[in-house]
């Protein structure tokens, strides 16, 4: 938009967003450690804030909101599994492994912040994007931001003068903002079939090396790697991608990206 750059804010909570994260875990200050010398801290952010970004693009049909059909909670290092009692669990519609909450309560809960929590009407509820968001760009995410509060939407340009705030000056390595754009892809064909379109361009359909390997876990692989496990229960029952490591590569613009498979740990 106006060849301004988005800002941090509007970068992350677009990740959370197709990460699918937690409702509890909006605000939270996260840091992405990309080698020993580089570490980039995106947040803590204020809730107003997320809130404001995200009922926008709720607004525009972007964003739903789903829970796994059985509740986990994690406190200290037990899982606890319960289930729910919230309202919204009798409206939720039940797809696979997943309810999707209805759009309204969907609504409530995002414009709503005081739900975010990890007890309460918002516990185990998670962002994805929505089926009509499927495709979309960035860059037409952030289009539909348009109006919001410069502060929000636009990088603001640094008086110098600020402390504390030195980790602000690095920008995000392009490479990395790259990365992420695999991971949602490579969820999307796991689920919905093999068909991947490269998630870089969307110029082409991104073509699979497969690497045989001897075993479920066996397998080296790098930092950059986009991990996807397999559920025990999916062993040998049509589970989407053989175990290993894969390398994917887009035959339109060249982009790879390389995919390991293996179980999920116990
Ligand atoms: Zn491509």
């Amino acid at each position: 938009m106006n060849g301004r750059a988005p800002s941090d804010l509007v970068r992350q909570m677009w990740a959370l967003v197709v990460e699918e994260t937690f409702l509890w875990d909006l605000t939270k200050q996260v840091t992405d450690y990309y080698d020993s010398e580089t570490a980039i801290t995106h947040g803590p952010w204020l809730a107003v804030d997320c809130q404001q970004i995200l009922t926008r693009w709720f607004d525009c049909g972007l964003i739903d909101c789903v829970a796994t059909s059985w509740a986990t909670r994690v406190r200290s290092d037990e899982i606890v599994h319960f289930e729910y009692n919230a309202d919204w669990r009798t409206r939720a519609t039940e797809r696979g492994q997943h309810l999707i909450l209805a759009r309204d309560d969907t609504g409530a809960l995002l414009r709503d912040p005081s739900t975010w929590h990890a007890d309460g009407d918002g516990a185990g509820v998670t962002l994805c994007p929505s089926d009509q968001a499927a495709g979309l760009s960035f860059d037409a995410w952030f289009g539909k931001l348009a109006g919001l509060p410069d502060h929000l939407i636009y990088e603001q340009p640094l008086d110098g003068t600020t402390s504390g705030k030195a980790q602000k000056t690095l920008a995000e390595p392009e490479h990395v903002r790259i990365a992420q754009l695999w991971t949602p892809a490579v969820e999307h064909a796991a689920t919905h079939g093999l068909s991947l379109l490269c998630p870089v361009n969307q110029d082409a359909h991104v073509a699979f090396d497969w690497d045989p390997t001897d075993g479920e876990t066996a397998t080296t692989e790098s930092i950059e790697d986009v991990v996807c496990f397999v559920d025990r229960s999916k062993v040998g029952h049509g589970q989407p991608f053989p175990f290993g490591r894969h390398r994917l590569w887009c035959p339109g613009c060249g982009a790879e990206q390389h995919l390991v498979v293996m179980r999920r740990p116990a």
